[in-house]
């Protein structure tokens, strides 16, 4: 058994954040389930927390935490490192969808989504590394998509927001691995949470008017989206896998999925391209995390 990991999750009220924190605590991890406003809008979700945590003695606390501002994402990780004395895993989760054609997107919905689904993340990491980079140890894990591999009509700001996590959490994974920090990235497939049905739709539909055939795509796309969803705590697991995996050990991608759709076959390729370009860049051989990175695409 891996030793037991301080865990920080970000968007941990439903979903994926909070199966993920009710299964890591239940595995003796102390988790920081971060939410926004868990005195007012989360209130029920956070009271429902709490219920667990002292029912079954876990090792479960809640913070209020909205991944679009720099002192709350601050204030939540100084929290959690004055009250466990270190910080292990950070889960950047917390996300919303969009759906709609790309240009009934108004320039303020595309910024707030990429604040969220993207800068959250941005802001996570920038506040948990430094003491990542003291205890020389630690996991950024990222949860992405299909849609940061794959893009759908329809959908193409939160595959952007995705696609640009991707790029960042890959990025971190080779800057960081020489100073014992891993970047992960879990993309799942469709599940059943509340975000399809939190899904904001773009707001601008005048801008459709002469797209023809190419209106009905948004519909279609909610239906498939709302009709092949899994079950969520297949993620909750495989994060659990992955916190318990020795450090050094970790994959970059892990795909988790109930439809196979051949984004393990984009990474895949990906795996081998980035490692051509670092052995023509120069770098491959001054990094053994490239090894590290293309052994993972094979498993
Ligand atoms: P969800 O709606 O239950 O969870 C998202 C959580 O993020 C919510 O609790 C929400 O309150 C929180 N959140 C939103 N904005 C926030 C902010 N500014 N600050 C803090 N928290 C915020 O849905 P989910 O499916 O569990 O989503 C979790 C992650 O999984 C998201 O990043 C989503 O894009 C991703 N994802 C979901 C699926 C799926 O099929 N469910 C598939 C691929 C990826």
């Amino acid at each position: 058994m891996a030793s037991k990991q301080v865990v920080l999750i970000t968007g941990s009220s439903t979903g994926f954040g909070r199966l993920i924190a009710e299964s890591l605590a239940r595995h003796g991890h102390t988790v920081f389930a971060t939410m926004r406003d868990p005195g007012g809008r989360n209130a029920s979700n956070a009271a429902e927390i709490r219920a667990l945590a002292e029912r079954e003695s876990l090792p479960l606390n809640i913070l209020e935490m909205d991944v679009t501002t720099d002192a709350s994402v601050e204030r939540a990780v100084n929290i959690c490192v004055q009250q466990a004395g270190r910080i292990d895993v950070a889960i950047n989760n917390a996300g919303y969808a969009l759906i709609g054609l790309e240009e009934a997107v108004t320039t303020e919905q595309a910024q707030q989504i990429m604040d969220t689904n993207f800068f959250g993340s941005v802001r996570i990491n920038r506040a948990v590394l430094p003491h990542m980079r003291r205890q020389c140890s630690g996991l950024l894990l990222h949860v992405s998509s299909g849609a940061g591999r794959v893009v759908f009509p329809a959908f193409g700001f939160y595959c952007a927001t995705k696609f640009a996590l991707e790029a960042l959490a890959e990025a971190y994974h080779y800057e960081l691995a020489p100073q014992g920090i891993e970047s992960s990235i879990i993309e799942p497939g469709a599940y059943q949470t509340p975000v399809f049905g939190n899904m904001l739709k773009a707001a601008d539909e005048a801008r459709t008017a002469t797209y023809g055939v190419a209106s009905q795509i948004p519909a279609k796309i909610d239906k498939i989206l709302n009709t092949t969803a899994g079950n969520p705590q297949e993620i909750a697991d495989a994060v659990l896998a992955i916190v318990e995996t020795p450090a050094g050990q970790r994959k970059l991608r892990y795909r988790v999925s109930p439809s196979d759709i051949g984004v393990d076959q984009i990474n895949t390729l990906c795996a081998q391209i980035q490692q051509r370009l670092f052995e023509a860049s120069g770098i491959a051989a001054d990094t053994a995390f490239v090894q590290r990175s293309a052994a993972s695409s094979k498993g």
